[in-house]
């Protein structure tokens, strides 16, 4: 059962998307949530819908905030814990892909970006979380990819991002156990505004992905909001230290077949 009543939760990149599902559906279990995006008329709407989902009327703790700085992950951190004075669950969900070719002669400042925002934003906020959480015997669900485990040629900066993701969801839940579990969720496609950054035309996209996959369609964000909540939630008290992947069968695709439906 999941149970998530008055629980306190940090959920990165939820002004759209997958963290923005998952704001939604922790306040409508009874969380308190603290949202976090750039955009402030994102954010206001996902805060809205928190609010009138929640059985307490809570509303969010709304923060804007660009994690390719550090101070503004910092000030995060703090704005949080300035309005809830604790901590049970940080969801490190912000996530953004780099779009420059590996020979690109800008690939490297690209290179220096998505690591910035996909890993160092996470070990910061965690670190910082670490002794709030030890003390409510919290947990971190942090996202990651399936291009941590199948190589992207085209997103190759971000496939080694969310690698060292997974391995920082081991490390630490080893370092922070008995007291804080932390586990990884991996999806595979999900249907969100994420590629709009990678240039494509989004329907074919789409199409393409849906064909391709052995469960012949793709993730919607609340499939991943779902694992996210079992994850942070008691539910799922003996796990720590593990990577769960749910991509539609992406990685279990047959590569002899020209395409999964023909069976
Ligand atoms: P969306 O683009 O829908 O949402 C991304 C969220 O992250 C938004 O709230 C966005 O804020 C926030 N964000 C992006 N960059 C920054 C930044 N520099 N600073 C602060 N916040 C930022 O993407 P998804 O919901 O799909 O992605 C969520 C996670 O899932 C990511 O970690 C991604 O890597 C991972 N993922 C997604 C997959 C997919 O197919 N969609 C597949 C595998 C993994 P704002 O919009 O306000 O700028």
């Amino acid at each position: 059962m999941i149970d998530l009543d008055n629980k306190v939760a940090l959920i990165t990149g939820s002004s759209d998307g997958i963290g923005a599902a998952t704001a939604i559906l922790f306040s409508s279990l009874g969380a308190k949530v603290a949202i976090v995006g750039r955009n402030q008329n994102k954010l206001d709407k996902v805060a809205a819908e928190c609010e009138a989902k929640s059985p307490h009327n809570y509303k969010p703790v709304v923060i804007r905030a660009d994690f390719v700085n550090d101070e503004d992950v910092v000030r995060t951190f703090e704005e949080t814990i300035s309005a809830y004075k604790h901590l049970d669950i940080l969801v490190n969900n912000a996530g953004q892909s780099n779009n420059k070719d590996f020979l690109d002669a800008d690939a490297l400042s690209d290179y220096d970006r998505t690591q910035q925002i996909n890993v160092r934003s996470v070990v910061r906020l965690t670190q910082l979380a670490a002794p709030y959480l030890i003390k409510a015997k919290g947990s971190v669900v942090n996202v990651s990819s399936i291009a941590s485990l199948k190589a992207y040629p085209s997103m190759w900066s971000y496939g080694m991002a969310k690698s060292a993701v997974d391995m920082f969801t081991k490390t630490m839940a080893s370092r922070l156990a008995p007291n804080v579990r932390v586990n990884s969720v991996v999806p595979g496609p999900v249907r969100t505004n994420f590629v709009a950054s990678l240039n494509l035309d989004p329907k074919a996209f789409w199409d393409g992905m849906v064909e391709q996959q052995p469960l012949q369609r793709v993730a919607d964000p609340i499939d991943l909001a779902n694992m996210i909540a079992f994850l942070s939630c008691d539910a799922s008290r003996n796990t720590t230290g593990s990577i769960f992947v749910t991509d539609s069968g992406a990685l279990v695709a047959d590569p002899m077949k020209a395409s999964s439906s023909n069976q």
